[in-house]
């Protein structure tokens, strides 16, 4: 026997396996009309679901923002399907293709490359999937039924090999001649997934490792109306025109050049002045809150960085330079290697910070202190240096150098409650001036 137990605390008994459908429509008539999935037990699940155990349930329509999840979840299997359609079946590879907080993407390997052009060809294909209300259904299959399936798809069978054992395997078709590895949720069918978009095409590494393939992802968004959809497109087409890229073009506030490293930037006059003055607000609000201010170096032995425990966690993200005696007599006007073998062997490693506690540390440890003296709030404008992947950064928001109000805190576990209050409280008066 299952029990339903819906929002208003009521509850519903099956015999035997149930689904969505079957408790909207014992409901109400309407519910069962406009209900396109469910919250099941904190899980997205979509109208054919089956429900084997009892739990608490939320039927969602249109109205609910998390039924977006099952439209976009949607679309993305219709973007797939017309990408094979346009391509050819076997030669396009499938990856993953889950909906997002802004819409949805799907991951491809396939010989060629598809452009910004393309898009609109794959979106046509798209269309008449969607004019000719292809259904969606769910399929549950043995593992090895599966392998059989996804033979030519080396990507689906490796998260085929990462669902444990014992764990249902399904599919979803998608009309007659696709189907895709996956838990759901979908609509009944491809017709409601009428306002939809295809917005880019970028690169992204299988599984987001660097050292795997590098696929194709086409990046889409679905909404359930047309309406909301155009509301959408402006919106994006107006955060273009204040892309921070190039307002600090337009505004002269600051480059970045190949030459002289990606991700690290120059600030000329205009953007100095601006960093400034909320580098003046930023300090006269520490004050205000007892941080004392300091300075730390910004290259350290890498041994400190061992016993601060960043050298084993995070070493793929610094940068080392190594220090040697050398003779620089003889290596006048040579400018082909830094060091030679030998002195990289003889070197002391210094790490470029990438963060600045175990310098605070060290001036906290400088003294004997004692518990009267608590707490001590220490605060620096600290540049750090991190290595991120090429592929990451992104103007001012990722980048591989940049200057951190940082503070550290040392109090007594009886002050704690009360400092992370004036942390949050600090964070809240920067988030609600800026
Ligand atoms: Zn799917
Ligand atoms: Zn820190």
């Amino acid at each position: 026997m299952i029990e339903i137990e819906l929002p208003d605390g009521s509850k519903l008994v099956f015999e035997d396996e149930t689904n969505v459908k079957e408790i909207a429509s014992r409901i109400a008539k309407s519910l069962e009309k406009n209900a396109v999935g469910a919250l099941f037990n904190g899980e997205i699940i979509d109208l054919h679901t089956p429900i084997v155990e009892s739990g608490k349930i939320r039927i969602l329509t249109p109205k609910d923002k998390e039924s977006l999840e099952i439209l976009r979840h949607s679309a993305a299997h219709i973007l797939a399907k017309a990408v094979k359609n346009v391509y050819g079946h076997d030669k396009v590879k499938l990856g993953i293709g889950p909906a997002t907080e802004e819409g949805f993407y799907y991951d491809f390997d396939l010989p060629v490359s598809i452009s910004e052009e393309d898009l609109e060809r794959i979106e046509k294909e798209m269309e008449r999937i969607v004019k000719a209300k292809e259904p969606f259904r769910r399929e549950k299959v043995t593992r090895e039924k599966a392998k059989e399936l996804f033979k030519d798809d080396p990507y689906k069978l490796e998260l085929l090999e990462s669902i444990p054992e014992g764990e249902e395997i399904t599919i979803y078709w998608l009309g007659e001649d696709f189907f895709d590895l996956c838990k759901g949720p979908h609509v009944e069918h491809a017709g409601m997934v009428k306002a939809f978009k295809l917005l880019s095409v970028a690169g992204a590494y299988w599984r987001g490792d660097s050292r795997n393939k590098m696929l194709q992802r086409v990046y889409g968004t679905a909404f359930w109306k047309k309406k909301e959809l155009d509301e959408y497109l402006h919106r994006l087409e107006e955060a273009k025109k204040r892309d921070h890229r190039v307002l600090g073009k337009q505004l002269d506030l600051f480059s970045i050049y190949e030459e002289a490293g990606p991700g690290l930037v120059f600030w000329h006059p205009n953007g100095a002045i601006i960093r400034q003055e909320i580098e003046k607000w930023v300090e006269e609000e520490h004050k205000k809150r007892g941080y004392q201010r300091i300075y730390t170096p910004h290259i350290m032995k890498a041994d400190l960085w061992k016993t601060s425990g960043h050298y084993s966690f995070y070493r793929e993200n610094m940068f080392f330079v190594p220090v040697v005696e050398h003779d620089e007599e003889e290596r006048l006007g040579n400018d082909e290697v830094p060091l030679t073998k030998e002195e990289v062997e003889k070197a002391h490693w210094y790490a470029v910070k990438p963060m600045n506690c175990p310098g605070h540390i060290l001036i906290y440890k400088s003294q004997v202190r004692s518990y009267r003296d608590l707490p001590i709030r220490f605060f620096e404008f600290g540049t750090v240096y991190r290595y991120e992947k090429s592929g990451s950064l992104h103007g001012l928001l990722r980048v591989r150098g940049f200057t951190q109000d940082d503070g550290h805190i040392f109090c007594r576990p009886d002050q704690l409650k009360e400092e992370i209050q004036g942390v949050l409280d600090y964070v809240m008066e920067l988030l609600s001036t800026f």
